[in-house]
């Protein structure tokens, strides 16, 4: 082992880094100099002297690395670091960093619809009046009204849940995770749970099926093979510790090709013959069928209760384009134990959730209203024609950039749907491509991320894309302005 002797022996008033270290401004003399500037006077003094020390510590670290590094004492970058006007423009950025929520609008042009990481989807206006309205005053939450006694919070959306989607009893809680963990735990905790061997999902985040059902301390059996399940496995599968067969929605990939699976229909009769729940795990739940606008079938929440599941179970922010939430479907009998198991209450919905939750089911009593109202629904049915005149409304917004420097194109291309659903369906639709003859793709990307607010696209081909798709009415003004700081 070799001990490094430490650098005491160099002299302190000979290292060049002292000095400049010295010449830095201390904290209250810059905390007096920023009491006069009107940019800094709605930041409290602790988020002041925080982005000061801040600041100055890395001012302290270049000068160090600066004087460590090169020879010449009066290395370029440890000398701006002390100018003055540049310690204080790096102040404001960060108190202006400090001061700005951190989950703050996002301009989503990545085209991708339901997109988990921006927030899913985006609430019709109804819902948001409703979380305004119920945000701001008290509210029959837990109190039933008519009987002028505690009521259940559940119950606000269960009857407009029945009324469009034909099930006898419903409940909600926080997503649909929670949803699948609660029916698991509730229905075949200690037994065993039928999947096919071609549904045994992961969702992103963790959320994998044979996990949730370890969780839920049920006992996962697989059957059949990765492509093909036949009545039969399930049949062979069935003995007394079997307490449930599940379907899960395969909802965010495809198995094309030589490929068998049992229906819900199918596993209900083989459920029928031998007295066990069936429960369908839809994932994406829609209550609208998408191939009626030519987009991809997917299996609709009506559907999945006609063909008499027990329970099934989905989300509330993927393709029914409401809040985050959880909407369990089943039996009277089943949703009862339900409500009474004491994990309900750890997953409970919150009062802005159902409030907004109760206003999007709302918009499904009629489908057109549902699908011109709902932000999701509108983007992901909206026509190519449409599409292609925000394009060129974006694209003739932008164009002015050109004399700065920017190149702005129109770009036919496709977007997705998102969320997990629909994961073989590519929309047809029209980007508009910018670069600038400075900076890379990568380059645009990263400082359209860091924008105020920020704005995600994609890059395709070497080229940074916005799809229109998901671009919002009034985001033009965001993209423009964002882009515009990137030109000079
Ligand atoms: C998305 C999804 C889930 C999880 O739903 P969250 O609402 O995100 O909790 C569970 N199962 C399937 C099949 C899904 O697609």
């Amino acid at each position: 082992m070799t001990i490094r002797q430490s650098n005491g022996s160099r002299d302190k008033s000979l290292d060049p880094g002292q000095a400049l270290l010295r010449r830095l401004p201390g904290v209250d003399r810059l905390l007096f100099e920023m009491a006069d500037d009107p940019l800094f006077s709605g930041a409290p003094k602790s988020v002041l002297t925080t982005a000061i020390r801040n600041v100055l510590e890395n001012r302290r670290r270049i000068i160090r690395s600066g004087a460590a590094s090169k020879s010449s004492p009066e290395s370029t970058t440890a000398k701006d670091s002390l100018a003055h006007d540049r310690i204080i423009a790096d102040i404001r950025i960060a108190v202006a960093s400090a001061m700005a929520e951190n989950l703050r609008h996002t301009v989503n042009a990545t085209g991708v619809v339901v997109h988990t990481n921006l927030g899913r989807s985006l609430l019709p206006e109804s819902a948001i009046r409703h979380i305004l309205e119920i945000a701001n005053g008290y509210s029959n939450l837990e109190f039933n009204l008519a009987r002028g006694k505690r009521g259940l919070r559940y119950e606000l959306v269960e009857d407009i849940i029945c009324e469009v989607s034909g099930a006898p009893a419903a409940m909600v809680v926080n997503n649909n995770a929670g949803a699948v963990l609660l029916c698991l735990d509730t229905v075949a905790k200690g037994r065993e749970v039928i999947v096919s061997r071609g549904e045994l999902v992961e969702i992103g985040g963790a959320f994998r099926i044979p996990d949730v059902m370890a969780k839920s301390g049920a006992h996962l059996i697989e059957v059949g093979s990765t492509n093909r399940t036949h009545p039969k496995d399930y049949r062979q599968a069935i003995c007394d510790q079997t307490g449930l067969l599940l379907k899960v929605h395969t909802s965010n990939y495809g198995i094309v090709g030589f490929t068998s699976s049992v229906s819900l229909r199918e596993l209900v009769e083989i459920g029928a013959e031998s007295g066990l729940p069936v429960m369908e795990d839809l994932g994406s739940g829609t209550f609208i069928d998408f191939s009626r606008y030519g987009l991809a079938k997917e299996p609709t929440v009506q559907e999945s209760v006609a063909a008499g599941a027990d329970i099934v179970t989905f989300s509330g922010d993927k393709l029914l384009g409401g809040p985050q939430a959880g909407i369990i479907l089943g039996k009277p009998e089943i949703i009862g134990e339900i409500r009474k198991n004491p994990f309900t209450r750890a997953l409970r919905i919150d009062k802005l959730t159902l409030a907004a939750l109760e206003s999007t089911l709302r918009l499904f009593r009629d489908e057109k209203e549902a699908v011109a109202a709902i932000p999701t629904l509108e983007m992901l049915t909206c026509s190519i024609d449409t599409i292609k005149t925000r394009a060129q409304a974006l694209f003739r917004f932008l164009a002015p950039l050109e004399k700065k420097g920017a190149h702005v194109s129109l770009v036919e291309s496709s977007s997705r749907a998102g969320g997990g659903s629909m994961p073989l369906l590519s929309l047809p639709t029209v980007c508009v491509g910018m670069s600038i003859d400075t900076m890379s793709a990568a380059g645009i990307d990263e400082r359209m991320r860091g924008g105020t607010p920020a704005v995600v696209g994609r890059i395709e081909d070497d080229l940074y894309l916005m799809d229109v798709r998901t671009i919002r009415p009034g985001e033009a003004e965001i993209i423009s302005r964002v882009f515009e700081s990137l030109c000079r």
